[in-house]
C-alpha cells in the first residue's frame, strides 16, 4: 500500500478554542454590525480571518526568542536577520520595520510622491492604501485570465506585459517611480508569478529605465508554485529560486507575519545605497532605530530562523497541500472557488454562490456573515467594500470579483479543521437559493473602510 502524506512535524503545544451555538453567534455578529473584524476572538470557532501573524512558531523559533538581543544598536539579533535575509534575497541592505505596511509607509516616503503612477499586479490593499494616501495611483495590470475564477492557469499573478507596456508609454519616466511585483498575489486569489513573467517584467521596465520592487509577503509561496509548475524548475531548492526572483528586483518590502513564520514584523531589502539612507531616515521617524525598526531582538531572532524555515521545501509542501485539501473538498461539492487554489487560502466565488444578492448588497459579505453564523468559522470578504470609493469621485468601487477569502493559518489547524469547514460550506450552500438580500452600510470611514464599517441588514 502506498504510504499517505504526512507532515513533517508533530504538535508541541496546543490551544483550546470554543465552539458556540448558532443562536449565540446570531446574536454576536448583529452586535458586531455584521462586521467579523469586530467579533472578540473566543466568539470564533475557526478562524481564517487572515494568514497574517496567526501561525504557529517551531521550537527552533521559540529557542532563538530566549537568545534574542535587545541591544538598542547594533543587536546581534539584527545581525542574524540581515544574514538570513541576505543569504535568500541577495540585497546588501536591510530595514526591518513593525510590520509590512510599515514597510511601505517607510520605501513610500522615500520613492513615492503626488501625482505618480505605480503599476502592478492587483496591489494589496494597504500597500494602495500607502499609494493613494499619498496621492499617487495604483494601476492594475494583472493578466485578464485571473478575473475568471473557473480557468485554470499556472500563474494567474502574471503581470500583463501589453498592459504594463502601455503604463510606460502614456506617462513620463518621472511619474513612475517602480513597477510592484506582488508574489503571491494576494487580491487575484494567492496566485503566483512565473519566473519568466518577473523576467520579462524587468526586461521591459529595464527597456524604460523604471525600478522593479517585490511585495514580498508570501515569496516562498510563490516559489513552490514556480518549482511546481513552471518548465525547468523542478530540480532547484526553493533557496535558489528565491535567490533567481529577487535578483530581478531593486529591492522588496516584506510582511513577515507571511512567509516569515512569525506573529509579528517587517521589513525592507535593497541594493540602492541611496534610497537605503533616505529610508533610514524615515526609519527612525516612524519606526525606531535602523538596526530594530520597531521589533524587538528576540522577534528578528526568531524572524531569521522563521525566514530559513519558510524556503524549505518540507514545510512549503505540507502547508500548501493543505490548503489544496480543503479546496479540493469544495470543488467536489459544486462550490464555485478560484481555481487553481491559491497558496495561503482558499477564495470562495460570491457572485457564482449567491447570484441573488445584488452587488450593491455586498454578496461576499454577505456569505462570510453567513458562514460564521452555520459554524463559527470567520472568513473575510474580498470585495466591494474592501474596494472602497474611487478617492476622487467618491463612488463605490465594484471589482471584477467578489471572494470570500478563507485564510489558512501556518502549522496550526489539522485536515480536520478542514473537513470541518467543508462541511460548513456545504451546508450554506444547500441553502443558498434562500438567501437573497444582504447589507448596507451605515457607518464607514474615509479610507480603508473595511475594518471598522458598521453594516445594518439591507
Ligand atoms: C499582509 C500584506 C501586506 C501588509 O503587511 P502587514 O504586515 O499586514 O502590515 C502587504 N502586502 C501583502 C501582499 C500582504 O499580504
Amino acid at each position: 500500500m502506498k504510504l499517505p502524506y504526512a507532515e513533517p512535524y508533530r504538535i508541541k503545544m496546543v490551544e483550546p478554542i470554543r465552539q458556540s451555538t448558532k443562536e449565540e453567534r446570531e446574536n454576536w455578529i448583529s452586535e458586531a454590525h455584521y462586521n467579523l473584524f469586530n467579533l472578540e476572538s473566543d466568539k470564533v470557532f475557526i478562524d481564517l480571518l487572515t494568514d497574517s501573524g496567526t501561525g504557529a512558531m517551531s521550537d527552533r523559533q521559540w529557542g532563538a526568542l530566549m537568545t534574542g538581543d535587545e541591544s538598542y544598536a547594533g543587536s546581534r539579533s539584527f545581525q542574524e536577520l540581515y544574514q538570513s535575509v541576505n543569504k535568500i534575497t541577495g540585497y546588501r541592505y536591510l530595514l526591518p520595520t513593525h510590520q509590512g505596511r510599515a514597510a511601505e509607509n517607510v520605501l513610500f516616503s522615500v520613492l513615492v510622491k503626488d501625482g505618480d503612477i505605480v503599476p502592478g499586479n492587483s496591489h494589496f490593499d494597504t500597500t494602495k492604501g500607502h499609494i493613494e494616501f499619498r496621492k499617487a495611483h495604483a494601476i492594475d495590470c494583472t493578466i485578464d485570465e485571473a478575473f475568471d475564477t473557473e480557468l485554470i492557469h499556472p500563474f494567474k499573478g502574471n503581470i500583463d506585459l501589453v498592459k504594463l507596456e502601455k503604463v510606460y508609454q502614456t506617462y513620463p519616466k518621472e511619474k513612475i517611480p517602480f513597477c510592484l511585483i506582488t508574489i503571491t498575489c494576494n487580491t487575484s486569489g494567492g496566485q503566483p508569478v512565473s519566473l519568466e513573467n518577473i523576467k520579462a517584467v524587468r526586461d521591459l521596465s529595464n527597456k524604460y529605465g523604471i525600478p522593479v520592487y517585490f511585495d514580498s509577503a508570501r515569496f516562498a509561496e510563490n516559489a513552490y508554485f514556480i518549482k511546481q509548475r513552471e518548465d525547468g524548475q523542478q530540480n532547484r531548492t526553493i533557496k535558489e529560486i528565491c535567490k533567481e526572483i529577487f535578483s530581478y528586483g531593486d529591492g522588496m518590502t516584506m510582511s513577515s507575519k507571511k512567509d516569515g513564520l512569525v506573529n509579528i514584523g517587517g521589513f525592507i531589502a535593497l541594493n540602492n545605497e541611496e534610497i537605503f539612507r533616505k529610508a533610514s531616515n524615515f526609519t527612525i521617524i516612524y519606526e525606531g532605530f535602523i538596526t530594530y525598526g520597531g521589533l524587538s531582538g528576540r522577534d528578528m531572532a526568531a524572524l531569521a530562523v522563521g525566514l530559513d524555515e519558510a524556503t524549505e521545501f518540507g514545510y512549503l509542501e505540507s502547508r500548501i497541500s493543505q490548503v489544496e485539501y480543503l479546496g479540493n473538498q469544495l470543488i467536489e461539492m459544486g462550490i464555485p472557488v478560484q481555481r487553481p487554489i491559491g497558496g495561503h487560502a482558499v477564495f470562495v466565488d460570491a457572485l457564482k454562490f449567491l447570484p441573488n444578492v445584488k452587488r450593491e448588497e455586498f454578496p461576499a459579505q454577505t456569505l462570510a456573515v453567513e458562514i460564521y453564523k452555520e459554524a463559527g468559522i470567520r472568513g473575510v470578504e474580498i470585495g466591494a467594500i474592501l474596494a472602497d470609493r474611487d478617492p476622487e469621485t467618491r463612488e463605490n468601487r465594484y471589482p471584477k470579483t467578489e471572494f470570500v477569502r478563507l485564510a489558512i493559518p501556518r502549522r496550526t489547524y489539522t485536515n480536520n479543521h478542514m473537513d470541518y469547514i467543508a462541511a460548513a460550506l456545504k451546508n450554506v450552500f444547500d441553502r443558498r437559493n434562500e438567501i437573497s438580500s444582504g447589507y448596507k452600510i451605515s457607518w464607514e470611514s474615509e479610507i480603508m473602510r473595511h475594518f471598522t464599517v458598521k453594516l445594518d441588514k439591507a
